[in-house]
């Protein structure tokens, strides 16, 4: 029997047996168990190529409390990407697994629409996921997009970014997740495409649709146009993950007409209350067709969600809950500084009523914080004071000055 350095200590056979045995600090593995264990690992925390190499997926509940510590409220959203993300994931990974086997299911992929108004959590929340899932993420703004030819960017420049995200990692881009925003200002024009055809938002639905539906693509490693002598990288769309965004202005017209219909049409039996405060959350890809998506797009993006506009509590939530809170992170600068900041809760309250009074949204709360701030972050660092600043809604007041607040006005 081969001593304890002559053999394999997983398997035990002896070095005559195996083609090599590679020395740990104590002990020894041969090819065999190498490629066992690599499929044990592959198994246990599956395919996915992240960034930093493979992915390990996480379980719908795991993603939607991770999504809860930096996204305020949107529970039905959260909930849906959740089970989203998690099924693109497992279904990656089982049609690797089974890509060979004939008579196999194929699982198609599922992208995601989210509806709601703009500066309520879309893109944070596409952001989020792809943080914590560490896998390439780039965002693309539907509005500069057009169709091959026309002054603009073509639809194949949104996998450039993302390629850029991946340090030009293919493999790992192919497994990406890219987010579509403004997807509602591609739209038709025109519900009905023989009266008045909006050829361009049509084009660029089309073009969009190529990525979407899953095709190998053409890519321009550099960006900017296709050059006859660019050498082009090409990236597999398949399993990549659109998740798209958009605020569907006037929307809700459209929930109301099919919602309207719909009851006249069932008996009053089945007819559920309906919350006409709130009609987005009925929205349903009709109303989406309805609003000029072309029924191609609105296929390729079967989960539809939607975001809710945020009221005063969850603005407040929104300032100071997440772990990156805006009052966190303004804490953490003052603190580099040895100062102690502290915001008053009439301040938050104030700050809030700021955002809403100017319509600014979620968006507009880290401006009014800076402006409120801008004062002691220019002269309390040079003065080398130490201590506290409290920040009560007079000091708010007084700092948000007149002239700054009529400038956000009119931003
Ligand atoms: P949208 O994509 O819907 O237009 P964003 O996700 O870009 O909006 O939101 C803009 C900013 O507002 C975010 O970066 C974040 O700071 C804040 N915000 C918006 N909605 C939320 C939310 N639900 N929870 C926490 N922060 C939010």
């Amino acid at each position: 029997m081969a001593n304890k350095y002559d053999r394999c200590s997983f398997c035990g056979r002896g070095r005559s047996e195996v083609k090599m045995l590679i020395s740990g600090i104590d002990g020894q593995i041969c090819e065999t168990c190498v490629d066992q264990a690599r499929e044990i690992l592959m198994e246990e925390i599956g395919t996915i190529k992240g960034k930093s190499g493979p992915v390990k997926l996480k379980k719908p509940s795991e993603i939607k409390a991770y999504l809860d510590d930096y996204v305020i409220g949107q529970e039905e959203a959260k909930k849906v990407l959740s089970v989203a993300v998690y099924n693109h994931f497992k279904r990656i990974n089982y049609n690797l697994h089974h890509k060979d086997s004939k008579n196999e299911v194929e699982i198609e992929k599922s992208n995601i629409l989210l509806v709601g108004e703009t500066g309520t959590g879309k893109t944070l929340l596409a952001r989020t996921i792809a943080k914590l899932l560490d896998v390439p993420f780039c965002i693309a703004d539907a509005t500069v997009l057009t169709e091959a030819g026309y002054v603009g960017e073509d639809v194949e420049n949104v996998l450039v970014r993302l390629l850029q995200a991946a340090d030009y990692n293919v493999e790992a881009a192919e497994q990406g997740i890219v987010f579509i925003d403004e997807i509602d200002k591609i739209a038709r024009k025109s519900d009905n495409p023989s009266i008045t055809r909006d050829v361009s938002g049509e084009g660029v639905q089309q073009a969009l649709l190529k990525l979407l539906e899953g095709s190998v693509v053409n890519v321009p490693p550099k960006g900017g146009r296709k050059h006859p002598d660019q050498k082009m990288i090409q990236v597999n769309t398949q399993n990549i993950l659109f998740i798209a965004g958009g605020a569907f202005d006037g929307i809700a017209a459209k929930i109301a007409n099919r919602l309207n219909t719909n009851v006249i049409g069932y008996s009053k039996k089945g007819a559920e209350k309906i919350d006409k405060e709130n009609l987005i959350q009925y929205v349903s890809p009709q109303d989406v067709k309805a609003f000029g998506l072309i029924p191609e797009i609105v296929g390729r993006m079967p989960l539809i969600s939607y975001l809710q506009p945020l009221d005063r509590d969850s603005l407040i939530r929104i300032l100071k809950e997440p772990k990156n809170a805006l009052s966190k992170q303004f804490e953490k600068l003052f603190e580099l500084d040895g100062i102690q900041l502290q915001f008053d809760e009439d301040a938050m309250g104030y700050i809030v009523d700021k955002a809403i009074e100017f319509r600014l949204g979620a968006r507009g709360l880290r401006s009014i914080v800076e402006a409120i701030l801008t004062d002691a972050m220019f002269s309390m660092p040079s003065e080398g004071k130490k201590g506290k600043l409290v920040v009560n809604r007079k000091y708010a007041e007084t700092h948000l000055s007149k002239d700054f607040a009529n400038r956000l006005k009119a931003s």
